[in-house]
C-alpha cells in the first residue's frame, strides 16, 4: 500500500464533513500531485488531529473532499513540551525552530533577558519553517510560535507547566538527567528555558529557581544556545518515552 499524502488546510476550509480547498494548495493537490475523484489523503489544520478524506469533486478552482475518519495523529507526543528561547540571531533561532518542530515540541516562546543582544524575531519566517517542518516530518500538529515575552513574563507563566528546566551554563549541582529522573512518570506539561548567546545572569538563575524552575546543567562544555535547546529537549523526550516506535505508514 502506498503512503497517503498529507496536506495542511485552513480551519475555515472545513465545513461539516466536507473540506473545500482552493488557492495554491488546490493547485498542488490537483495539478502537481494529480489527485482525482476517489483518491484518499490525510488533511489537517495543524492541531494534531488527522482527517482521513476522499476527493469527492474537482471543480475549476477548488477540490472538495469528504471526511471519512477523524483521529488523533500518532506522531504527536503525549509530552507537551514547550521551549522558551532567549532571542538569538535569526538564523540560529530558525535552526532551533526547525529542529524543535521535528522533535515534537508544542511551542517556542522567544524572550528577552538581561544579556540578550539580538533585536527582534522574524515571526513570519519562523511560522513558515514550523509549517514546512510539520509536513516534512509528518506531524499533524504545528509547532506554535508565540509572541516575544520579557523574562519576567516567562517566569510568571511557569505555573502553566508541571515543571520547568532552567538550562544554566554555570549550574554545578544538578545535571539534566537527575532533574528529569526526579519528575513523575505521568507528567505531561514541561517547559525548557534556554538563555541567549551572552548567557544568563546569577540574578536570573535565582529568580527562575524562586519561580519554581529547576536549574540544570547540560554538562561541562558550553553549548551554543540552539544546540542546548535541541539537546535539552531531546533528553526530555527520551525521558518520557517519546523516542520510540517507528513512524506509522498509512
Ligand atoms: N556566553 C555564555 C554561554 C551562553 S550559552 C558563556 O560563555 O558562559 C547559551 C545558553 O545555552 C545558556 O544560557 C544556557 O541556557 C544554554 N547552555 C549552554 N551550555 C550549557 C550547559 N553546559 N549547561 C546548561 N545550559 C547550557
Amino acid at each position: 500500500m502506498s503512503k497517503l499524502k498529507r496536506f495542511l488546510i485552513l480551519p475555515e476550509e472545513r465545513v461539516g464533513d466536507r473540506i473545500v480547498v482552493s488557492g495554491s494548495e488546490f493547485h498542488h493537490i490537483v495539478n502537481v500531485m494529480r489527485f482525482s475523484v476517489g483518491d484518499l489523503a490525510i488533511l489537517g489544520v495543524g492541531d494534531g488531529v488527522d482527517l482521513l478524506a476522499r476527493v469527492h469533486e474537482i471543480l475549476k478552482d477548488k477540490v472538495i473532499f469528504r471526511i471519512e475518519e477523524e483521529r488523533p495523529n500518532p506522531a504527536e507526543p503525549r509530552l507537551q513540551l514547550s521551549a522558551y528561547l532567549a532571542l538569538l540571531k535569526s538564523d540560529h533561532l530558525e535552526f532551533a525552530v526547525q529542529k524543535l518542530s521535528e522533535l515534537g515540541l508544542r511551542s517556542v516562546t522567544p524572550f528577552v533577558s538581561e544579556h540578550t543582544v539580538a533585536k527582534g524575531v522574524r515571526a513570519d519566517r519562523l511560522v513558515k519553517i514550523a509549517r514546512e517542518s510539520a509536513k516534512q516530518c509528518e506531524r499533524s500538529g504545528i509547532l506554535q510560535i508565540r509572541e516575544t515575552l520579557s523574562f519576567d513574563r516567562v517566569l510568571r507563566e511557569l505555573p502553566l507547566h508541571e515543571a520547568a528546566l532552567f538550562c544554566c551554563e554555570f549550574e554545578r549541582a544538578t545535571g539534566i538527567r537527575q532533574a528529569l529522573n526526579a519528575l513523575p512518570e505521568g507528567l505531561t506539561r514541561l517547559a525548557v528555558i534556554i538563555g541567549p548567546e551572552g548567557g544568563f545572569s546569577e540574578k536570573e538563575k535565582e529568580e527562575a529557581v524562586r519561580a519554581g524552575a529547576v536549574s540544570v546543567s547540560l554538562g561541562p562544555r558550553i553549548l551554543r544556545a540552539e544546540t542546548a535547546a535541541v539537546a535539552a529537549c531531546t533528553c526530555a523526550m527520551y525521558r518520557f518515552g517519546e523516542m520510540e516506535g517507528a513512524a506509522e505508514v498509512l
